[in-house]
């Protein structure tokens, strides 16, 4: 006989939790990640919600990360702190529970506010990626903490400021934190019909700074190195270095000058899509090789700032067994949960990295995430929130997977 609540009364008592209110209050305050004075008011707001559960509140402060400037030059971007509870460290089953509290939306953006479209569907900024999420992981974890199986199991929630622009700040927590997890759920919006993502590609974002030798264009251009025409020859030579499980796009090119001299600097931007670790071998080598041979046949210097900071997420064993314990809970819920890999990165490519299982799209069902017609399905707070609390409790009963 199980301990774990039936369906019913899980779902009665997580749709008693005020989801929507939460949902709707989180909204309205603007949390773009370059917002810091909102994502330090959307911190503390989400650090009253969260102390409701037991265990040690925190807020951290963000990791330096460095940013390259359309002059070369490099400097240290600010982010906004992260949320951080510990709940029960010294269980032996732990879970880890990640968000993000910031936004694609900068507080000067047109779209901030909320309006229902139907019934069903609430219209706003973030309200589906992710305080929808933000708010089913508080009712589900208050819902597990309402159950004698909560003694069971610890969990740590960390909710970053800086997920939508790659989680530079916060990718060291969240590795220290993955730690020592039995799996991880991330709670980034499930598709509208409930699908939610599996495998995940992976990405890295690069800017290849070129100094060249500034000369006149008409006296003396021998004397000069063109830093525009290296950048050029090395987005070629790294733009052939594509292949199957490879994507290279080399995004931009920066500097230069006006048209009588010979631009000594140029800033190339270069995104790559990794399939598999082995991609991430080839595309360094690929960027070792490209970087040497332009230094050298073209007598710059050239500087790479950058990484993979979002390795790809196949689906191994341990994926695999969350996903089936997923889908069963779903099943329980009357849900048919199904999944599908996508391009799309998030926080979940870095659980994963740690080699923990995760499932990433646990959160509210909604779609047209990162537009002005972003929207939220309302019915699937108490839907999802009870999908987590189900979960987590199955995972508590049993001690692992
Ligand atoms: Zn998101």
């Amino acid at each position: 006989m199980s301990d774990v609540p039936a369906v019913s009364a899980l779902l009665d008592q997580v749709a008693g939790e005020p989801m929507l209110d939460h949902t709707r209050a989180w909204a309205a305050i603007n949390s773009g990640t370059r917002n810091l004075a909102g994502l330090n008011a959307m911190a503390g707001v989400l650090a009253d919600a969260f102390s409701v559960l037991p265990g040690d509140l925190s807020l951290v402060d963000p990791s330096p990360a460095d940013s390259v400037a359309t002059d070369g030059t490099v400097s240290a971007t600010d982010h906004g702190r992260h949320l951080v509870l510990r709940v029960r460290p010294d269980a032996a089953t732990r879970m880890l529970f990640t968000g993000h509290m910031d936004t694609v939306y900068p507080v000067d953006h047109a779209f901030q506010d909320q309006r229902f479209l139907e019934d069903n569907v609430l219209n706003g900024p973030g309200v589906a990626d992710m305080k929808g999420g933000l708010a089913l992981l508080l009712a589900a974890l208050k819902t597990v903490e309402a159950s004698p199986l909560a003694r069971q199991i610890g969990y740590d929630v960390m909710i970053n400021s800086d997920e939508e622009t790659g989680s530079f700040s916060s990718a060291a927590l969240i590795a220290d934190l993955a730690r020592g997890k039995v799996a991880a759920l991330t709670y980034e919006p499930a598709l509208a019909d409930g699908t939610l993502a599996g495998a995940r590609g992976g990405t890295g974002n690069f800017s290849i700074v070129v100094h060249g030798k500034s000369a006149h264009a008409g006296r003396n251009p021998d004397e000069g190195r063109n830093a525009i025409v290296a950048a050029s020859d090395l987005a070629v030579r790294l733009f052939a270095a594509k292949q199957s499980g490879l994507a290279v796009n080399p995004a931009r090119i920066e500097g230069g000058g006006p048209n009588n001299v010979v631009p000594d600097l140029a800033i190339l931007r270069v995104n790559f899509r990794p399939a598999s670790p082995d991609a991430i071998a080839a595309a360094k080598a690929a960027i070792d090789t490209a970087v040497a041979d332009v230094a050298a046949d073209r007598d710059v210097r050239i500087d790479v700032h950058g990484s993979f900071n979002r390795p790809p997420k196949p689906i191994d064993d341990g994926a695999a067994k969350l996903f089936a314990l997923v889908k069963q809970s779903g099943a329980d819920l009357g849900l048919d949960i199904g999944w599908k890999a996508t391009g799309g990165v998030c926080d979940g490519n870095n659980i994963a990295a740690a080699g923990v299982p995760v499932v990433d799209t646990m959160g509210a069902r909604g779609g047209a995430i990162h537009s002005s017609d972003e929207f939220l399905l309302v019915d699937s707070l108490p839907e999802r929130g009870a999908l987590s609390a189900l979960t987590v409790l199955r995972i508590a009963e049993k001690g692992g997977l």
